[in-house]
């Protein structure tokens, strides 16, 4: 008979590349962890195996329905040998696995896999003093280049072969002896148990062989225990650690209760801390003397120097202010100073002058009639060069990022950001979409597929566009420089009020039970900081520039002809023909629209027109603006863009308001389509689109109402009221309680 073989193991640790090794099956194997949904099974005709590949799960505390999956299937224990595949490069992260897995006492082979990846980063592994002090079998193997792997399949038959004959002797013994000397006789095989009981102290070890007993001699009395025999020893973690799904199914039962109660108070009273955190380190000191054995030398070149910067990069206390000041100084840097002189330079003298002059001169000379004219000039040069003057600012933001990117930084901001975000739903898995997002929101959508747990996930996929990506940096860039030239402080502002955006949001969606559920644990790789390649830095920061510049030249180029159009014409008494720009086609679509802003403090009809554009690409808001401001104000001095915004927004809370509708309601079409993608629910979609609407719409109200009231600008009036209401639900949205879990999942959730 076949025997079935699972395997097991963290993300990524290589469990799908073995699968398919040793199986031949088709599957896809990914980068990123939680590809492994379905559970996968395939055939070893060589060995007669039956193997499940497992998905991936950091502990037996399941936080994802992937992770629940894997447990279930445990519990279960319809396997004949546990294959746990173990990563060699991260040895003390598998091993809290590993220890968790011998509880459940069956056939166990360690498969240490990424054997070339260790000797590649010169790891030196003592896997025999591995065995010795665990007495489970282990094989080194690389799943990628099938080193090891044969011995790995005949090992696994050795333990598969030695478990079935320890049981027909039991059997046959049971035949002579009875059932309760067979039972004897079955737990004196307690070998991997025995291996488990050594991760932690005596006095421990010895309290959950008591509550085993409990538990073992008042099985039958019960009934409840049946399904949990074979799991004995879980059961009795599980109640230690007040797992409150077993208290619940065992607290009829007088006799364990009492047992676990005696245990508990015993422990506590000795260790003085309760017996969760006991157990979870006892475990992580036996796992770190450990490693100490079996990882003999592990010395990266700039270890010890990364080691030393990260005491300050991630400290507790100096990561978050040191955070800031990166963010504060990248965006002097690239919004206030030198990024802004490029801009300015590129404004006012290459498209303001030269561009212009040159156009003009060309114009004159072919004797182009005035339409013409306002195209090239008012709409082309006006519209597609205001969003191209924002590209030297660019540069500067671009460069900053890669760099702190390819020195590593963006990693411990990961990690950082982790500690923080735990509070609001959201673990440093999320980070990295945003920062991508920065760039782009497109890819930061699609970088969600790393996140394992779905809800985490879909909120990620709802909030991270309010990042401020690369097109939204020209309309940041603009309202700054003409409202607040004398301040350095809206920028960094706007990306941090994103940031506070994104954990408002998670922390009210959290709560809504679609949404709910445990965080999973973040584990990050911290690699060694190293200093970035100027190669990289410049390729990086060219793609990114070059997709902007690409876009200018084709969606935004598109669309400011249009609106020029638009503008420029309607029908009027001498049939379709140019009109003044108040009369035009796109006046009346825009003044149709502007009412919906009044309470946003701008209700011109050129701006409700920019933002519709800038549904379309955000570059166009300020494409649009330039073309629909730049024709409306040439009788000024200074018929500058900044000039010009000042007749549009009379308040700079009026400007602020609509800065943060542009940028935090829904994002460009293109990021629109991949979050329906990604989100792969038309219901949730929806609710995506009008979550984000709402939020920016009440997030520029108070801006405009209360922002305007406390400068003095606006003043008290029913919107003030109306503002106040807002922050108040916005309260409550906080402090709710939380709503019933609408899905039961019936397996016990704690938290580590
Ligand atoms: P799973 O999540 O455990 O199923 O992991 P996968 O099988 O999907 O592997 C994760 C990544 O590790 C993939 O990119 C694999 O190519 C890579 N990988 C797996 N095993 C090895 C190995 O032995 N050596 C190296 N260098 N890479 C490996
Ligand atoms: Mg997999």
């Amino acid at each position: 008979m076949s025997q079935t073989i699972a395997l097991i193991g963290n993300p990524n640790c290589g469990k799908t590349t073995l699968f398919n090794y040793i199986t031949g099956a088709n599957q896809y194997v990914g980068n990123w962890p939680g590809v492994t949904l379905d559970k996968a099974c395939g055939y070893v005709a060589s060995h007669d195996f039956k193997v499940v590949d497992l998905p991936g799960l950091y502990s037996l505390s399941p936080y994802s329905p992937e992770e629940i999956v894997s447990r279930n299937f445990l519990l279960g224990g319809k396997y004949d040998v546990l294959v746990n595949i173990m990563d060699a490069t991260h040895l003390e992260r598998t091993l809290s696995l590993t220890c968790e897995l011998m509880i459940f006492n069956r056939p166990m082979v360690l498969a240490v896999n990424m054997m070339d990846l260790a000797h590649k980063q010169q790891i030196e592994l003592d896997l025999q003093a591995l065995e010795q002090r665990l007495g489970i079998k282990t094989v080194a193997i690389s799943a990628a280049t099938g080193e090891g792997i044969p011995e790995l399949l005949d090992a696994i038959k050795t333990v598969a072969e030695g478990a079935a004959a320890a049981q027909t002797v039991a059997a046959h013994e049971t035949a002579g002896q009875g059932a309760a000397a067979a039972h004897e006789e079955a737990a004196a095989k307690e070998q991997y148990f025995d291996a488990m009981l050594r991760c932690y102290d005596e006095k421990l070890a010895a309290a959950i062989s008591r509550v085993m007993s409990a538990l073992k001699s008042h099985a039958t009395t019960s009934g409840n225990i049946a399904a949990d025999q074979g799991n004995l020893a879980f059961v009795a973690l599980s109640l230690l650690q007040q797992d409150k799904a077993y208290l619940a199914s065992y607290h009829q039962d007088e006799q364990v209760m009492t047992a676990v109660t005696r245990e508990v108070a015993a422990l506590e009273s000795h260790y003085q801390t309760d017996v969760e955190g006991l157990i979870a380190q006892e475990r992580y000191a036996f796992i770190d003397n450990l490693v100490r054995q079996v990882v003999v030398k592990r010395q990266g070149k700039y270890h010890s120097l990364s080691e030393r910067i990260d005491n300050i990069a991630t400290n507790r206390w100096l990561g978050i202010p040191l955070f800031v000041a990166i963010v504060y100084l990248t965006y002097y840097l690239a919004v206030s100073t030198i990024g802004t002189m490029g801009t300015d330079y590129a404004n006012d003298v290459l498209f303001g002058e030269y561009a212009t002059n040159a156009a003009a001169a060309l114009l004159t000379s072919i004797d182009a009639p005035q339409w013409l004219s306002g195209l090239v000039i008012d709409g082309i040069i006006g519209g597609v060069g205001a969003v191209l003057g924002f590209v030297p600012q660019m540069i500067v933001l671009f460069i900053i990022l890669s760099l702190l990117e390819q020195s590593g930084y963006m990693t411990r901001v990961a990690f950082i950001l982790d500690r923080l975000f735990r509070h609001f739903g959201l673990s440093g898995r999320s980070i990295i979409p945003m920062v991508v997002a920065t760039g782009c929101g497109v890819p930061a959508v699609m970088a969600t597929n790393a996140i394992d747990n779905i809800n985490e996930k879909r909120i990620t996929i709802i909030t991270t566009t309010m990042m401020p990506c690369s097109a939204k940096l020209p309309i940041l860039a603009m309202i700054a420089a003409a409202f607040f030239p004398e301040s350095t402080l809206v920028a960094p502002g706007i990306y941090f009020l994103a940031i506070f955006s994104i954990a408002f949001s998670a922390y009210i969606l959290k709560k809504d039970s679609a949404f709910k559920e445990e965080v999973s644990p973040f584990v990050l790789e911290m690699p060694n900081y190293t200093i970035p390649k100027l190669r990289n830095v410049v390729r990086s920061t060219y793609e990114r520039c070059r997709a902007f510049v690409i876009k200018a030249g084709t969606v935004i180029f598109t669309t400011v002809v249009a609106i020029w159009f638009l503008s420029n014409f309607n029908f009027s008494a001498e049939g379709f023909g140019m009109v003044e720009v108040n009369d035009s086609m796109l006046a009346a679509i825009g003044s149709a629209l502007a009412f919906l802003f009044i309470p946003l403090g701008f209700a011109s009809w050129q701006a409700s027109v920019a933002i519709i554009t800038g549904l379309l690409a955000k570059e166009n808001v300020v494409g649009t603006l330039a073309v629909l401001l730049g024709l409306g104000e040439v009788a000024e001095d200074d018929a500058s863009l900044g000039a010009a915004l000042h007749g549009e927004f009379t308040t700079s809370s009026a400007a602020l308001a609509f800065l943060a509708f542009n940028l935090f309601s829904t994002p460009c079409i293109a990021a629109l389509g991949a979050m329906k993608r990604q989100l792969n629910n038309k219901r949730m979609f929806a609710f995506a689109v009008f979550y984000l609407i709402a939020f920016a719409y009440s997030l520029s109200l108070i801006i405009y109402e209360l922002g305007g009231f406390i400068t003095g600008e606006v003043a008290f009036g029913p919107g003030t009221v109306v503002a106040l209401v807002l922050v108040a639900i916005a309260l409550y949205l906080v402090l709710r309680p939380e709503r019933k879990q609408r899905t039961n999942l019936s397996i016990p959730v704690k938290q580590i």
